[in-house]
């Protein structure tokens, strides 16, 4: 396993020996846990490290901190600290055990011992940690078969109340099962299709379980974990009335295809937040009102819902768009939509003139701006200063309609705009807008 870890990044093995001789000297013991050790195991990509301390963690990591001349931030609620150094961040928890007092909410946490600390976890594949103490750095712990199940390709809770206790494990399992393409051992399964049927899911917080949609819809291929979802009917803890159907299967392959698209073709655009566009697929059979209480219900931010329930309205309105338009037009229409609405319409629609207008805003007037500023407007000595923003948004215009081009033709256009203006909006001030 030593290999394992010697294949992490230079900072990360700094960190981790650090962490190692500062554990022996202090007398604990410290382990890498979680699903880091799935993924050394597996040998998949690491970003971020979970260590459990037998002991203090907030002490250790502030100790951990200062050797390494680093920033760390403590959270007292939880016992747990981050060490934040050179773009990586390592996570420090007191190893405790849960105790649940009802299904479905958080439980009261005591220090344990690592083997209670592994306990507690989903599922045997994350219930392994690494030894980082001298003596034993490097050694996969193993209470639970982990490593078994990781190599048959397995998904298996620890304990018979597992998804009852907490159900967010479901949503958890079905995503692990589908990014690995594992499959649930008989028995975790029978106890899936269990917990699914009592609707357990509806036990636990909105914001707990937002933050689990929200990492399904993050997977590579998130239709796979939702049509999973759909298939143990478990889909009802977003609505009821939540459902996928071949309909639904098409517009995700379809936004996929158009996101590859918008990647591929436009690397100087902003990212697309690919989240906001699979909820509004999600969401887009609902109506406009149920679909702002859901989000608000799960406390999306203002951003996301801004953006989910701007889509739904303009799928109402998209025949609008489709038809041959002005550069201008196309403009003036889609250019106070989010770059993820649009790609969604793009995807939604099959209209040909949609299509075609969509791409031609996000060629050509998606990032168009005028390179003139209301500063070349005062050294031009234009007033009053009130007129600048109306003059700077029809010069926009102009230069899309005239594809004008630089900034020596933007000046004279706008010059002759400003003059307009000024006899529009300022009858009594004469023939020149120049102080
Ligand atoms: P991912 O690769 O998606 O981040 P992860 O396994 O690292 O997966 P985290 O949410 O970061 O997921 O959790 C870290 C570890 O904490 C898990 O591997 C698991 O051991 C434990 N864990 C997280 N959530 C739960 C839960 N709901 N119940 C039990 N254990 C959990």
């Amino acid at each position: 396993m030593k290999s394992k870890l010697e294949k992490l990044s230079p900072e990360f093995q700094k960190i981790l020996q650090s962490a190692s001789s500062l554990a022996n000297s202090s007398g604990c013991k410290i382990f890498l846990v979680g699903g880091i050790v799935r993924d050394l195991l597996l040998g998949g990509g690491v970003f971020d490290l979970d260590i459990a301390v037998e002991g203090d963690a907030i002490a250790f990591a502030s100790r951990l901190a200062g050797r390494l001349r680093s920033s760390y931030a403590k959270h007292h609620a939880f016992g747990t600290a981050t060490v934040y150094f050179k773009n990586h961040k390592i996570d420090f928890a007191t190893a405790r055990t849960e105790i649940y007092s009802h299904w479905g909410v958080l439980p009261k946490v005591r220090p344990a011992e690592l083997c209670e600390d592994l306990k507690r976890r989903d599922f045997t594949i994350n219930a392994m940690a690494i030894g980082l103490n001298q003596g034993d750095y490097g050694k996969v712990i193993d209470f639970y078969a982990g490593l078994s199940d990781l190599n048959k390709g397995l998904l298996r809770v620890l304990h018979q109340e597992s998804f009852l206790e907490d159900p967010t494990r479901i949503l958890r399992g079905v995503r692990f099962k589908e990014r690995f393409s594992f499959k649930f051992e008989p028995c975790t399964q029978e106890l899936l299709k269990q917990a699914s049927s009592k609707e357990v899911l509806n036990l636990v917080s909105p914001h707990r379980l937002r933050d689990e949609l929200i990492c399904i819809l993050k997977e590579p291929d998130p239709f796979k974990c939702l049509k999973s979802l759909n298939r143990l009917k478990s889909l009802y803890f977003i609505d009821k009335k939540v459902f996928l159907d071949k309909q639904a299967a098409v517009l995700f392959k379809r936004i996929n295809s158009a996101a590859a698209w918008y990647d591929r073709t436009f690397k100087n655009h902003r990212k697309l937040d690919k989240v906001t566009i699979y909820l509004a697929a999600i969401l887009i059979i609902l109506s406009q009102r149920k679909i702002e209480s859901l989000l608000s219900k799960f406390g999306f931010k203002k951003g996301e819902r801004i953006i989910v329930t701007s889509i739904k309205k303009g799928v109402g309105l998209l025949s609008q768009i489709d038809k041959k338009k002005e550069p201008y037009r196309i403009y003036e229409y889609l250019k106070d939509y989010s770059f993820e609405a649009i790609l969604f319409f793009y995807a939604y629609s099959r209209g040909k003139h949609l299509r075609k207008n969509i791409e031609y805003f996000f060629k050509t007037l998606a990032c168009i701006s005028t390179d003139t500023k209301g500063r070349d407007l005062k050294d031009m000595s234009l007033a009053p200063s009130a007129l600048y923003g109306r003059a700077l948004q029809s010069l926009l215009k102009a230069k899309i309609k005239k594809g004008l081009n630089g900034k020596e033709q933007e000046l004279k256009e706008v010059e002759k705009i400003f003059k307009r203006l000024y006899k529009k909006h300022m009858p009594c001030g004469g023939n020149n807008p120049r102080v």
